[in-house]
């Protein structure tokens, strides 16, 4: 592999691969609707997979603010778009998050932040709920946070089983939400 330290030179070794992908999979990569495609697709991809130069855990800690708080905060309906790490082809959803204070809360902005940072690399869903957890846990450490996400998959829905119209949702919780009725007041307000 050539030395790919700057952007720029990482965007050109891209384009040059998704040259010799399209070529591949078919195409006439001189043809004139494609000339820019390649470095088009590398750009894309770069900025769908930038989660990876950004540490979420930094963004919440910049933020921490004493606060006496104790009852459940929630952000819910934050729309994410992925990729998922089989196919990479998009998912894409909504992310609801609540954690219980314990001394600290973070700027509001900064909880879809973080989905964002984790959202753009390659993930699976499954993953993607934890890591939100473990972040808000380990940076915040509340009385208790949960995750849950509602997502649909292209590569379900434009291939093999082709399952239009079906969602998948995932949880993971910490602390607090272990009582199930702290789960069930969380579920009840994201409805
Ligand atoms: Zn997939």
């Amino acid at each position: 592999m050539p030395s790919t330290d700057s952007k720029d030179q990482k965007t050109s070794i891209l384009a040059e691969n998704y040259k010799g992908i399209i070529s591949l999979l078919g195409e006439d990569v001189s043809r004139e609707g494609l000339l820019d495609t390649p470095e088009r697709v590398a750009k894309a991809m770069q900025f769908l997979t930038s989660g990876y130069t950004e540490d979420p855990q930094e963004v919440l800690r910049k933020a921490l603010f004493k606060e006496d708080y104790k009852q459940m905060v929630i952000v819910k309906d934050i729309d994410f778009y992925s990729l998922c790490e089989h196919h990479m082809l998009p998912f894409w959803g909504k992310a609801h998050v609540a954690y219980i204070p314990n001394g600290y809360i973070t700027g509001l902005s900064k909880i879809p932040r973080i989905v964002d940072i984790f959202s753009r690399r390659l993930q699976v869903q499954e993953r993607l709920t934890t890591q939100i957890k473990d972040c808000l846990q380990e940076t915040l450490n509340p009385l208790g946070v949960m995750v849950v996400i509602e997502a649909q998959h292209m590569c379900m829905q434009m291939r093999g089983v082709q399952k239009q119209n079906s969602t998948t949702t995932t949880s993971d919780f910490t602390g607090a939400f272990n009582q199930a009725k702290t789960r069930e007041e969380f579920i009840n307000l994201i409805k």
